[in-house]
């Protein structure tokens, strides 16, 4: 009888947020069609449905939060430091057991992590098993996190405020107020003790990039400067790498497709502003009437509890659903890459998540852009200053005219038909990444030869 060798693993150490555990599967789904056996590590809170990815195993974690534990975003780094604190134990007991029994599990060829979850690198250095980062968001922000902890460091003084629209220096397009901590205010110490984390590679051999050559050429020629002990693998965007499949952690609202179909072609602008950003009332209120004055049709994602003050859309004003006549629609989470890609879909008006701005570009729209904090207002400016296919808001809280008009200008004017043009123009190119025999396919090839080496 033919004796059948078990697999290389690959553990994923996931991070437990939607913008996060998405493209970790998908990294998994990835490997696996490359022959890895895959174990997807992940914690308690927030985790994914193993029913949903019967080709993986699944380990939990358990993070130990305290019964009643805020999980809110404001609460977000007091629980990813919970997470690298309480996690270690579990995952050094499981891969020390993996180990000893390689013959049946196969063997551990790496461990794979979320830069969040960077406890995972002592736990595999301990073990002496090789570990790689997974970074899910883009060069540049790496580029940009660098200079501004440095900047940081060497600065006694604050920023004036006069000075925030000045460009940083080395890092065009880029102006101080773009900057994760744009140096105006005093940064809380704990934000500046979790950023340090975010920009070391400890042990780690790579950095797994979801981007790719063409979309960020110049920020991972410097970086890759800056990291000249790790290798280099960009193989996004992931979602494009893989079959289209929900990974999605909160339950979609289907029916927001039926109403899409029934919309003319490219009339719809989508609105979303991800999975943890938050706003304030007076700012539902401008956008809900910008989005009315504008007569355009929409889709809107508000997600419950993303309103400062109130449950979900029970203060929308009382005669906004008389004045939209029908023209807009608002879910409380949507299956975006299948809305993104829907034919009715005319423009995205997104926060600038990564996952958003990749998928956005995927499907060649213009982005009305609303960046609120960290990468976002990176990838913001790279949208609007570098591909040239979105239109910032500059201000958080815009007014209704200036709403108006900037959907106006997306949707209707020649300004909107030009960031069409390179919008779709971007598409073209990381179509061809992904395609066969393209920068982004290529690496990953040489991403699985990496892994299997380490096991030679
Ligand atoms: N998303 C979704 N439905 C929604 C809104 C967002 O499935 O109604 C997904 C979106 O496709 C993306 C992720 O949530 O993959 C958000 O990630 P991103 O990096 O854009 O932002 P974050 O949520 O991390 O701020």
């Amino acid at each position: 009888m033919a004796i059948t060798k078990a697999k290389n693993r690959v553990i994923l150490v996931a991070c437990p947020l939607e913008g996060h555990m998405t493209p970790m599967i998908q990294l998994g789904s990835m490997l696996h069609s490359k022959g890895f056996s895959i174990t997807v590590a992940h914690t308690e809170f927030n985790s994914p449905n193993p029913q949903n990815h019967p080709d993986f195993t699944f380990l939990k974690l358990p993070e130990n939060l305290a019964a009643g534990t805020d999980t809110s975003f404001f609460n977000l780094l007091p629980i990813l430091f919970a997470i690298n604190n309480n996690c270690k134990d579990a995952l050094h007991n499981y891969l020390d057991r993996m180990m000893k029994n390689q013959e049946n599990e196969g063997t551990v060829a790496c461990v794979i992590y979320d830069t969040l979850m960077y406890f995972a690198d002592s736990v595999a250095f301990e073990l002496k098993i090789p570990s790689l980062i997974f970074r899910n968001t883009n060069a540049a922000y790496l580029r940009s996190l660098r200079v501004n902890l440095q900047l940081y460091n060497e600065k006694t003084d604050l920023l004036p405020a006069s000075r925030l629209l000045d460009p940083v220096p080395g890092l065009d397009p880029l102006r101080f107020r773009d900057l994760p901590n744009p140096l105006d205010v005093p940064v809380p110490e704990i934000v500046m003790q979790f950023q340090v984390n975010l920009i070391e590679t400890r042990s780690s051999l790579a950095y797994i990039w979801n981007t790719s050559d063409e979309l960020e050429d110049s920020d991972l020629t410097d970086l890759k400067q800056h990291y000249q002990q790790v290798k280099f693998f960009s193989i996004g965007p992931f979602h494009k790498m893989v079959p289209p499949k929900s990974t999605t952690l909160l339950e979609e609202d289907k029916t927001c497709i039926d109403w899409l179909n029934k919309q003319a072609e490219n009339s719809v602008v989508y609105i979303s502003l991800g999975s943890l950003a938050m706003m304030d009332g007076k700012d539902l209120i401008e956008m809900a009437w910008g989005l009315a004055n504008s007569k355009q049709p929409f889709l809107w994602v508000i997600r419950p509890g993303s309103i400062k003050g109130s449950k979900w859309i029970e203060n929308l004003p009382e005669d906004f659903e008389e004045k939209i006549e029908n023209r807009g629609r608002i879910v409380k989470w949507a299956p975006q890459r299948e809305v993104l890609s829907h034919k009715a879909v005319g423009a995205f008006w997104s926060h600038c998540g990564w996952n958003s701005t990749l998928e956005g570009i995927c499907e060649g729209l213009p982005i009305i852009c609303r960046p609120i904090f960290a990468d976002q207002k990176v990838n913001a400016r790279y949208l609007s200053h570098v591909w040239k296919m979105g239109i910032l808001l500059e201000n958080f809280s815009e007014n209704r005219e200036t709403i108006e008009k900037c959907i106006r200008k997306v949707m209707v004017d020649e300004e909107g038909k030009e960031m069409r043009k390179n919008a779709l123009n971007l598409k073209g190119k990381l179509d061809a990444c992904v395609s066969h025999g393209g920068t982004s396919s290529k690496s990953l090839n040489d991403l699985s030869d990496f892994i299997h080496s380490l096991t030679t």
